[in-house]
């Protein structure tokens, strides 16, 4: 049966979110309703109520989350009711060309719920941000993108896991291949770039630099395990990581900007042969010069990190399982718990780079 719930969402390009009633309805084939826990409040969610993702409007928002499956629709047998799960983005097809080929973290034709959640007030169709639309008592999504992982960690933990922690810790194993004894360094030092800080320390390297041009969020980010920190407004990031490394540069340099001159700052702070990996997300306009002799000449690696490429039912069981051990410390992410009806608040403290992640509990 459809069912009537609180949630936030956009209803136009800039105007503030607010809390409305929506209609989910009753899980279709492969569909699952989930009932919410906790879901981070992330800047992509800012961007869809900019209007910088499209103009879908009005756009049920969040997408962070962890909850329990309340009902499943015809022919899911991954999950049941009562599933402890993290939400994720990208639920694998098992059919496109890169599944096919062993790679599904790459897949091209990830899906979401078909029915689409509504307004009760108009009937208005929503659009999920990221296919999820988690600032809600209950969420419809695809059952694929339900991933069951042990209970025993806390929700607003664990829905960290479904987006920018994911993304950053993912830049480090998945994309970065950070090994045991490698050299990293990581521009940008705001959720994603702490995330893969933690990643770079969980992967053993043996050097961890972590660079940005605010002081607070350096010192945070030796609390994830950076071993230096180098403040970019004062001194050459691209000198200052070369002298911490011998004069030769870092294996991996993680760029969790996404502007063309940090990009560059991580291309001619690697070592040679070393590995680029830009998780930071950069906007249509920006556009990238670099000598083409020294692209070659450098040799190496040059990656992009999706969500971290991560595959969700690989890496979110393992990563919280890892967490419940005490080796990866997933609540330092969490600056503060919020209600429901905050979402608003913490976007101006978001805007400010006052949070490292704010997490409505439901
Ligand atoms: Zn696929
Ligand atoms: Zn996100």
């Amino acid at each position: 049966m459809a069912q009537e719930v609180r949630g936030v969402i956009a209803p136009g390009k800039d105007e503030p979110v607010r809390m409305e009633t929506i209609v989910v309805p009753a899980p279709g084939p492969g569909e699952a309703v989930v009932r919410v826990q906790a879901c981070g409040v992330c800047h992509t969610d800012l961007h869809y109520k900019q209007g910088g993702i499209n103009d879908d409007f009005p756009f049920l928002l969040g997408h962070e989350a962890a909850g329990v499956v309340e009902s499943v629709g015809d022919g899911v047998t991954d999950v049941v009711p009562g599933d402890f799960v993290i939400l994720n983005w990208r639920a694998v097809c098992g059919n496109c060309r890169a599944c096919l080929r062993g790679r599904p973290w790459y897949c091209f034709d990830t899906h979401n719920a078909e029915q689409k959640m509504t307004l009760a007030s108009t009937g208005q169709e929503l659009s999920p941000a990221l296919g999820i639309g988690a600032f809600a008592e209950k969420t419809l999504v695809a059952a694929g993108q339900c991933t069951k992982v042990d209970p025993a960690v806390a929700p607003q933990v664990a829905g960290l896991l479904g987006c920018g922690v994911m993304a950053g810790i993912g830049a480090a194993i998945n994309t970065g291949n950070v090994g045991r004894g490698d050299t990293v360094a990581v521009i940008g030092c705001g959720g994603v770039g702490d995330a893969a800080i933690a990643g770079a320390n969980l992967a053993g390297a043996a050097k961890i630099i972590a660079v940005d041009i605010d002081d607070r969020k350096l010192e945070t980010a030796r609390g994830m395990g950076a071993t230096h920190t180098v403040n970019s407004r004062t001194s050459d990031p691209v000198e200052a990581i070369r002298e911490l490394t011998g004069g030769f540069g870092a294996d991996v340099v993680i760029e969790a900007v996404g502007r063309p001159e940090t990009y560059k700052q991580a291309f001619y702070a690697r070592d040679l042969a070393g590995t680029v990996v830009l998780v930071g997300v950069p906007t249509p306009e920006m556009k990238l010069e670099l000598p083409l002799l020294d692209v070659f000449g450098r040799g190496g690696a040059l990656k992009s990190s999706w969500y971290g490429d991560c595959l969700p039912s690989r890496d979110f069981p393992m990563l919280i399982d890892l967490h419940l051990q005490g080796r990866l410390d997933l609540e330092a992410f969490v600056t503060e718990t919020i209600e429901l009806t905050d979402v608003e608040k913490a976007f101006e403290r978001m805007h400010h780079g006052d949070v490292l992640r704010s997490v409505v509990v439901l």
